[in-house]
């Protein structure tokens, strides 16, 4: 059933909301007309209104008229996220109170850098960071430790290199603290302890060390918190701060081979190096839990720092979910031996799926529940992981992905709101460690913490107001969510007829079953037992899928996207079995195995009307069919030459 709750939310796939989105657009642009007219009404106009009888004024009207006419042609080269015969990128429809808050509040430009440059913005940021926060299961009660904060980035990316940067900080600071020397802070064991010391207990240090600044005088306290600067990494740079330190070594990121590739850009830019990036072993395209564990076990007996361990919910070719549970247990039993590490959840894609766990109140939705509308989701180790985030440390999401804003939205969280001073470019050596999120009071000011500088309000504006229309609860946000889960249950479905239809000419396998709403399909024509050969015909396929920037095709019938498949991330056995399914010879090593790429077909079924009962039209049967017309004749046409 297509939901109804769903038919005001976006502008629609014939644009069938148009006339609320121009109302609404025209209502408050003309109030934001009024409210320059009226902040000071004495001052008559400064542009007279002859101006624009002169000809130098025409002139430039024309002149824009002109271009915006060409840049509006041009734009119809676009690719037509919207559409339901758009099953390619992490992209689709805009939220309509999303798109009108943001349009809305363009002319007043707020700049979320500050206070004083963002009254009403920032305080928004602020809130859609403690809505995300709630929506993960993080505590956001300021009066109960720990409390989550949040901020907004440019995107995921940006949030990645967030989650590393507070890492970082937060490891290194016990050194630096070790180097001041302070009275009465007791850090028991060598420089490597110190540095191997779990998450939670150097919170508690670092709070510690503020009360004790607090308490001294103010010379002495900044006498203190000089030591302490001199002595951070942040200040040395991690090589003087590593060679002061020669017990340690640069600390080391896990993360797996589906990992987003933010990551190793993320290495790089801190200086950590892309070497230090370590591949948490996979088994079928998620974190093996028994080898993570194995690997972290080893790292602990070399006593090897690390840094973060990353699990992803919701990979960015693959949709799959990694054990988020099995991370956080295997850092709270290396925890209790003095071996820390964060975990991360990289959910820029699959963060709002969150949505379906919570129920209005915000209590955490049991699987069964969750479960009732579904045929498969949530699978019990998919529950489990998800449910499982608000043990976390901190999380990545990206309101411009699944939540369904305009680009340029992502979210940094962190479970623990205390150490999240130290990202400060100016430190405060006294701050309210109950972190209260008052105005005036450390947390509010968000922008003393971002990688960016000056950041768009009106992006806070939209993805607050979204959250405020639309809870990030089951009965809200979810409703979004759960159609994209159902359409790529129907797709798994269809396929259960499709496959054999087709095997006469082409074998076609799911090689892993989806997580959520993304799923892959592998195809070779029968016959054919060459993997390269299979990936060449797979790329002529993609290429008539993909848009054509130089050459778009209004007439083209669907748009996919396709991705690669690594051996090692499917596993050499499982990547064995699905090359003898599509009739592949596969290498008897089980390296090659493991090196081996296979080209897939890849569906991101974000789009919420793909299932259409009013017109009776199952968009998802209808590209079957396409494809079904289009493989031969790929294969004929390639045959023929
Ligand atoms: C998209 C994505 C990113 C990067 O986010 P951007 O918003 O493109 O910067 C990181 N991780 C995952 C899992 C993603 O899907």
């Amino acid at each position: 059933m297509s939901d109804p709750a769903l038919h005001p939310c976006f502008l629609g796939p014939y644009a069938e909301n148009d006339a609320l989105l121009e109302q609404l657009v025209t209502e408050f642009l003309r109030d934001h007309v009024y409210w320059r007219r009226n902040i000071h009404p004495e001052d008559p106009p400064a542009i007279p209104t002859r101006a624009r009888h002169r000809a130098d004024f025409q002139a430039f009207e024309a002149r824009l008229r002109r271009e915006l006419h060409l840049l509006s042609a041009a734009l119809k080269r676009s690719v037509p996220f919207h559409s339901q015969r758009y099953l390619g990128h992490m992209v689709s429809d805009l939220l309509i109170p999303g798109l009108v808050a943001q349009i809305l509040t363009l002319p007043y430009n707020p700049n979320n850098v500050s206070e004083e440059a963002a009254p009403v913005t920032l305080d928004m940021e602020r809130e859609a960071g403690m809505q995300l926060a709630a929506m993960l299961g993080y505590g956001v009660d300021a009066r109960r430790l720990p409390c989550a904060f949040g901020h907004l980035t440019s995107g995921g990316t940006t949030a990645n290199f967030q989650a590393l940067r507070l890492a970082l900080a937060l490891k290194c600071y016990p050194l630096a603290l070790r180097a001041a020397r302070l009275d009465g802070i007791d850090l028991a064991g060598d420089d490597l302890d110190a540095f191997l010391m779990p998450v939670d207990r150097s919170i508690e240090v670092i709070c510690a060390a503020q009360r004790l600044l607090s308490a001294m005088s103010p010379r002495e306290r900044q006498q203190a918190g000089r030591r302490i600067e001199e002595a951070r990494v942040e200040q040395m740079g991690l090589a003087a701060f590593l060679d002061a330190h020669p017990a340690l070594s640069t600390p080391l990121v896990l993360a797996p081979a589906t990992a987003h590739y933010s990551w190793s850009k993320g290495m790089k830019l801190l200086g950590l190096g892309r070497r230090q990036l370590v591949q948490l072993p996979e088994a079928g395209m998620r974190i093996c839990a028994e080898a993570a564990d194995e690997l972290i076990d080893r790292l602990e007996r070399e006593r090897r720092p690390v840094l973060l361990a990353v699990g992803i919910l919701g990979s960015t070719e693959f949709g799959t979910i990694d054990p988020i549970d099995r991370l956080c247990d295997a850092r709270d039993r290396s925890a209790g031996r003095g071996f820390g590490f964060g975990v991360h959840v990289d959910a820029a894609w699959g963060g709002y799926l969150m949505s379906l766990l919570r129920d209005e109140q915000g209590g955490l939705r049991g699987i069964d529940a969750v479960g009732r509308e579904f045929a498969r989701f949530p699978r019990p180790e998919v529950y489990r992981a998800m449910s499982a985030v608000s043990r976390s440390d901190s999380v990545t999401i990206d309101p411009h992905k699944l939540g369904y804003l305009p680009y340029g939205a992502g979210a940094f969280l962190c479970r623990d709101r205390r150490p999240v001073e130290l990202l400060a470019e100016a430190a405060d050596y006294v701050f309210d460690e109950a972190g209260s999120g008052e105005p005036g009071s450390g947390y509010s000011a968000i922008g003393r913490y971002e990688i960016e500088g000056s950041n768009p309000g009106a992006m806070a504006a939209a993805v607050c107001v979204t959250h405020r229309v639309m809870p990030l609860d089951a009965a809200h946000f979810g409703r979004i969510q759960a159609a994209t889960i159902r359409g790529a249950e129907a797709f798994r479905d269809l396929l259960a007829d499709w496959v054999p239809r087709m095997a006469p000419r082409f074998r076609v396998v799911v090689p892993f079953e989806p997580d959520c709403n993304l799923l892959c399909i592998a195809l070779n024509p029968v016959g054919n037992e060459d993997l390269a050969a299979c990936n060449g015909f797979m790329r002529r396929l993609q290429a008539r899928l993909a848009v054509d920037p130089a050459m778009p095709r209004p007439e083209q019938s669907f748009y996919g996207s396709s991705t690669t498949l690594r051996g090692d991330a499917l596993g050499g056995e499982a990547m064995r079995a699905l090359l003898q399914a599509l009739g592949i010879a596969a290498p008897a090593d089980g390296e090659e195995l493991a090196a081996l790429r296979l080209k897939v077909l890849r569906h991101t079924l974000m789009n919420p009307f793909l299932l259409d009962e009013v017109n009776g039209i199952n968009y998802l049967a209808r590209y079957l069919a396409y494809l079904e017309v289009l493989l031969p004749e790929l294969l004929e046409t390639h045959a023929g030459r």
